[in-house]
């Protein structure tokens, strides 16, 4: 029993009073004197308790005391911040659900039920809709924690049979999207490759009804390369391990990863003179079909199942799985140079709608055409596989809870154009949430007739403007280079960049101001400081991906077959659109912005999560690593705004119930007015003028030891 234990040393109004409550894991509350040796072992419940507030190392300690104690949530006021157990832990059972159901923040212990059930009644009582944003990088347990949000919601809402068929939909959207979206990466087993924000619509009982999803910025380049220890989407080896035998036959498909080009490269060893080469090849490629905490044949079933829970036919599914087994297909096309230098297909599979490919094209152009084809496809038919599952959840006029589930920063030895983008996407979301927690904490202070003293902190917005301004961002500079006729390459745009923003604050190149040039970078790279630290992005690439081009008559084919699905994908109104289509980067940034604008209309909440360890481990605490995501999330920051004023708040009313037996005047009951009770109540504490304010619902206390001290007289007394 009591496996871990969690103080709350704040009012319970509910509990007989008066003593501090402490409760175990399994929800039983505890003596007092447990609780108190326990306070030590497992630290504070809630940052802004922290002694030493301004530390980091406290900070950390008090993570690492509740991480070994099991206690993977912790507060930052409102804020969740959680870190990954990397094992299952039973605190996401129906018990535990119940337990957080109507209940305040600061009774039970933090938890990302806590956080579910709070937006929910703020939609439900303040009429707002809400929205949950979930940061951390990949691997932190960002997917875990919407699917335990979703779960919560679908358990704890009210419900009616017909809604039962929208819940099973919200519910079995997750398996589809992460067959189609998500790879084992070198960092997450499981790694979401799309951005995705899922709006859960309530009906005016609070029963979910509806739901809809924008989808981000698909990895696409993972359909024709991965590299080492990294695999192609889940979908593929779903498909080859798990498909029916008349399944496979019927799409011209092995049981056999190992077949496939895009799967895993066989290195022809008859050609020993290509050896070499071959070798570089099948090292860069996945090349590991089976990862042992994936059962890709269980997992068919399940994504076969849900896809008929959303509402597929038996025909679309068929034809679904056609397209990937086409691109699996077309991934096994090789090509062969001609004397003239053309290329030529030497595969006979499959090449009936690539047979236009025979314009002059050389070798290196051919298969960059046949792979930019393959990812056309690929990406069209995710977004028609979301668009799909938003008609099942039959969007309604509704109040909402938005959750926000997008890739966060990422470092790698080697950052791209998809680095670029997601790193820009998270520069945006910290700006969201230095504007949202400032503004909300001067709101309340506003709302309560306090005055707001300003918090000095480090605003990002000037690395925003350096990526997405008109005319002299990083993407303006990148657009201009892709639009430009002639000679224009990836070099070019760099130069331009360093011509341009070169003695920008938070960019830097090779070359330096007075002409000679930076030996720690590359020729090829750029460097931002980001919020989170500095990246460097190698600048190859950039052009063609940000143009991401399929030629005219690939486009022509697609819209000629007679897959239905491909045919709603390849519209051939595109066809006669001479207009350029927009740019990857600025349509990324035009949805992010309406993200943001999403997103501001909403009443947030946090979910921080951190990874502990690199190695998927269950009980291993990284300190560098930990601190560094401490450091980048701006968790230390938080925390300083937080206790910048006030470091906490309580109601009048909460605050008396819990101490009025201290004073003779509020014990056993108050008669007048609450804050007169609470004024007379901290006098006679002995609270100095400068240690409180009262507001207009709230007291506002400044320090938690000033807490601390009546929380011991409740003890002593
Ligand atoms: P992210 O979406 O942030 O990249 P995930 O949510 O996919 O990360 O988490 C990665 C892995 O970590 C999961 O597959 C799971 O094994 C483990 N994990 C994450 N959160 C939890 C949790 N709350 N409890 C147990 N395991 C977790
Ligand atoms: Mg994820």
């Amino acid at each position: 029993p009591h496996q871990f234990i969690e103080l709350l040393p704040f009012a319970n109004h509910l509990l007989p009073l008066p003593s501090l409550q402490a409760v175990g894991s399994d929800g039983v509350r505890i003596s007092m004197e447990s609780a108190l040796t326990a306070r030590d072992r497992v630290g504070v419940q809630d940052f802004v308790l922290l002694e030493n507030h301004t530390s980091e190392a406290a900070f950390i300690e008090n993570l690492r005391k509740r991480f070994k104690e099991n206690l993977i949530y912790t507060y930052i006021g409102s804020v969740l911040v959680s870190v990954n157990p990397y094992k299952d832990l039973e605190i996401y059972t129906k018990n535990h659900m119940e337990r957080y159901r109507g209940v305040n923040f600061y009774e039970v212990s933090p938890h990302v039920y806590a956080v579910s059930d709070n937006s929910y009644r703020s939609m439900r009582t303040e009429r707002k809709d809400q929205c949950i944003l979930i940061s951390g990088e990949s691997g932190a347990g960002k997917t875990e924690a919407s699917k335990k949000i979703l779960q919560y919601y679908a358990v704890t809402c009210p419900a009616s049979d017909q809604v039962e068929t929208v819940k099973d939909r919200l519910l079995q959207s997750n398996p589809v999207l992460e067959a189609f979206g998500n790879a084992k990466t070198l960092r997450n087993d499981n790694s979401s490759r799309f951005g995705k924000y899922m709006d859960i619509q309530f009906d005016f009982k609070g029963a979910p009804v509806g739901g809809h999803i924008l989808n981000y910025l698909l990895e696409k380049s993972r359909v024709v390369h991965q590299n080492h220890g990294e695999r192609n989407f889940h979908i593929f080896y779903q498909l080859i391990e798990g498909g029916e035998e008349d399944l496979l036959r019927r799409l011209g498909l092995e049981r056999n990863p190992q077949q496939y080009q895009y799967l895993v490269k066989v290195g022809d060893t008859r050609a020993s003179l290509y050896g070499f080469a071959m070798w570089c090849f099948w090292v860069s490629q996945g090349n590991c079909p089976k990862v042992s905490s994936i059962n890709d044949r269980s997992d068919w079933k399940v994504v076969r199942k849900a896809l008929s829970v959303i509402g597929f036919s038996e025909d679309e599914v068929e034809e679904l799985l056609n397209i990937i087994a086409s691109v699996l297909h077309l991934g096994n096309i090789q090509y062969g140079g001609e004397d003239s230098g053309n290329a030529y297909i030497t595969t006979d599979t499959q090449i009936k709608y690539l047979a236009r490919l025979k314009s002059p094209l050389n070798l290196e152009q051919a298969s960059s055409a046949r792979d930019a084809l393959s990812k056309a496809v690929y990406g069209r038919t995710f977004t028609w596989l979301v668009n799909k599952i938003n008609v099942s959840l039959t969007y309604k006029n509704a109040s909402v809870i938005g959750l926000l589930d997008i890739y966060g920063f990422e470092v790698f030895q080697h950052n791209s154009f998809e680095q670029f983008c997601i790193n820009y996407c998270n520069e945006k979301l910290q700006q969201l949430f230095i504007e949202l927690t400032l503004k909300s904490e001067q709101d309340e202070y506003e709302a309560e007739g306090i005055t707001w003293e300003p918090v000095q902190y480090f605003n990002n917005k000037i690395i925003c403007d350096l990526v997405e301004e008109k005319f002299k961002g990083i993407i303006s500079i990148l657009d201009e280079e892709c639009l430009r006729p002639g000679d224009a390459s990836d070099i070019t745009f760099l130069e331009k960049l360093e011509n341009t923003v070169g003695g920008h604050a938070h960019l830097t190149t090779h070359k330096l101001a007075d002409g000679k040039t930076r030996k720690v970078m590359g020729r090829e790279e750029f460097r931002l400081l980001h919020y989170a630290g500095e990246v460097n992005y190698n600048v190859n690439g950039f052009l063609d991906k940000n143009n991401d081009l399929l030629f005219r008559n690939l486009k022509e084919v697609m819209c000629m077959s007679d897959n239905k699905i491909l045919t709603q994908c390849f519209d051939r109104a595109e066809l006669k659109d001479s207009k350029r289509p927009e740019t990857a980067a600025t349509q990324f940034k035009t949805s992010l912005a309406k993200l943001m604008e999403i997103l501001m209309s909403k009443e947030p909440s946090y979910v921080r999560c951190i990874k502990p360890n690199d190695a998927k481990q269950a009980g291993r605490f990284d300190d560098v690593l930990i601190r560094h995501q401490v450091k980048y999330l701006g968790l230390m920051e938080n925390l300083r705004v937080r206790r910048a004023g006030f470091a906490y708040r309580r109601h009048y009313e909460t605050f008396l119930q819990r101490y009025k037996s201290l004073c003779p005047e509020t014990w056993p009951s108050w008669q007048g007015k609450l804050a007169d009770g609470v004024s007379t109540l901290v006098k006679h504490l002995g609270y100095k003028p400068e240690e409180y304010k009262l507001g207009r619902s709230k007291i506002f206390i400044r320090f938690p030891k000033t807490l601390f001290a009546t929380e011991d007289a409740l003890e002593t007394r």
